[in-house]
């Protein structure tokens, strides 16, 4: 068995210098908690960006079997590969919002040299035996280059995020390099069923490929998709949320929120989060259901994220006057309807915040799976939270057997489903959870891992 070579836009580590001395702390995401510690036994090259890398080498050991590999960028570059072609273009055309997506011929000549960057570094470190793995939408011509210089070793590649139908990826006028770029690959993953079908006929439309089932052929390769959802490391996210810290800062913030329910949200601050759309929801409950005025208490997460755009400091804007907005017409003295916390929590707080809150309201309105709906299952040690899931999460197709699903532009269905949570019986919630729970324990990280790599790792 050979080593790993991964490749992703982000690094598997914050990189730190203090007092001349390089600190390493592990990124947040599943991908690094997945492949980190095989990197570390197998050996292998995480090749990454590096957007903090500028005073270290472009190789990098964090031990002498697992190298980071840095493609270092120029502010110019970062601004059209990064921000522009994948934040953007793809970003906003693949969770269908034609009306936000740039279609920027600068943006895509950066792209493709950054790809073209991407592959030179992969085949510079690879050694006869290695398994590539290249990540998600960043780096979708990567395969097919690597192949066009000749390139003959195994390479999986993985798109996070949803694919979209032929009707909107249509619209991209590169779209058909980026298809014969995946078609590099031997392996190609996608969350869902959904997700690979919308693929498949994309690949049907824009080239010449013969598809079986699930295989493709293309030029003498035959090439396998598969929907397979990323997990997480349920087992950690149970001891985290059983720990002694963990249940005594749980007490203590029941005691200082002071009201009989929780509900909870935990997002980066994006567009396609449904911020907007789930506090217009909360707004419309409390509104309606007028007995839970100073009962129940709303702990909305808002992670801080590509703030360099401008529409996302427009969101930030919308949403810090939406929530004061909801704060100043219900609130009193002693009860705040929505606590508000914009930024970054370490995993052990946010097991405190699964662990503490009745219900999650997770509502996307398009989102690749969301992992922090099965973390928030994982926490569930005694089964009492409700989760209410939006239908267009990657995650509800696991998790329907237990989720209230909602439609996160159906206001009044949505705060209707914040009182189901609400009013449901103890034996209810356990079912439901015990159901989700089981799909989450089992279809964990190490499954993926084995169920992506078809056991070759
Ligand atoms: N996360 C975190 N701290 C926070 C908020 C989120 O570490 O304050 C983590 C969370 O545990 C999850 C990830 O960020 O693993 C978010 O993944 P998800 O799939 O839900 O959304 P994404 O941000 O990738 O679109």
């Amino acid at each position: 068995m050979g080593r790993l070579i991964v490749a992703s836009n982000r690094e598997p580590y914050d990189i730190e210098f203090r007092e001349n001395k390089l600190k390493l702390h592990k990124t947040v995401g599943g991908l690094v908690s997945a492949l980190e510690p095989i990197i570390k036994s197998l050996g292998g090259v995480w090749v990454c960006w590096g957007r903090k890398g500028q005073r270290i080498p472009e190789v990098f050991e964090v031990n002498e079997n697992f190298l980071i590999k840095f493609v270092p960028l120029s502010e110019k570059t970062i601004s059209n590969y990064y921000y522009g072609f994948s934040n953007k273009t793809l970003w906003p055309l693949c969770h269908m919002f034609l009306s936000r997506t740039k279609f920027e011929k600068a943006y895509w000549t950066s792209y493709r040299m950054v790809n073209m960057r991407f592959a030179n570094a992969i085949l510079e470190m690879y050694r006869s035996g290695d398994t590539v793995m290249v990540n998600d939408y960043h780096l979708s011509l990567v395969p097919n280059i690597m192949r066009d210089k000749g390139f003959k070793g195994k390479i999986f590649f993985f798109w996070h995020i949803p694919f979209p139908s032929y009707c909107i990826y249509r619209f991209l006028p590169w779209g058909k390099e980026i298809i014969e770029g995946f078609l590099g690959a031997d392996v190609i993953g996608f969350h869902t069923q959904e997700y690979v079908d919308n693929f498949l006929d994309c690949v049907d439309r824009l080239t010449d490929a013969v598809i079986q089932g699930n295989n493709i052929k293309w030029k003498g390769r035959e090439i396998k998709v598969k929907a397979v959802p990323i997990g997480i490391d349920a087992e950690r996210w149970q001891r985290d949320a059983s720990s002694k810290n963990t249940l005594k800062a749980v007490k203590k913030m029941r005691r200082e929120l002071n009201v009989e329910f929780i509900g909870l949200s935990v997002d980066r601050l994006d567009y396609t989060k449904g911020l907007k759309e789930k506090l217009l929801s909360i707004d419309r409950f409390f509104d309606k259901y007028p007995s839970f005025r100073g009962r129940m208490s709303f702990i909305q997460v808002a992670v801080p994220s590509r703030t360099k755009i401008q529409e996302y400091s427009e969101l930030k804007k919308e949403i810090d006057q939406i929530i004061s907005t909801i704060n100043g017409a219900f609130g009193e003295p002693g009860w705040v309807p929505i606590h508000y916390y914009y930024k970054g929590f370490p995993s052990s707080k946010l097991a405190i915040f699964y662990r503490l809150a009745d219900f999650a309201l997770i509502t996307p309105i398009m989102d690749g799976l969301n992992l922090v709906a099965k973390e928030f299952v994982a926490s569930q040690i005694d089964n009492r939270g409700a989760l209410i899931l939006s239908k267009f999460a990657g995650a509800s197709w696991q998790l329907k057997g237990g989720a209230i699903l909602v439609n996160p532009f159906d206001t009044e269905k949505t705060a209707d489903s914040i009182y189901k949570a609400l009013k449901m019986g103890p034996e209810e919630k356990k079912k439901r959870m015990e159901t989700m729970k089981k799909e989450v324990m089992e279809k964990d990280l190490k499954w993926w891992v084995q169920e992506f790599f078809e056991g070759l790792i």
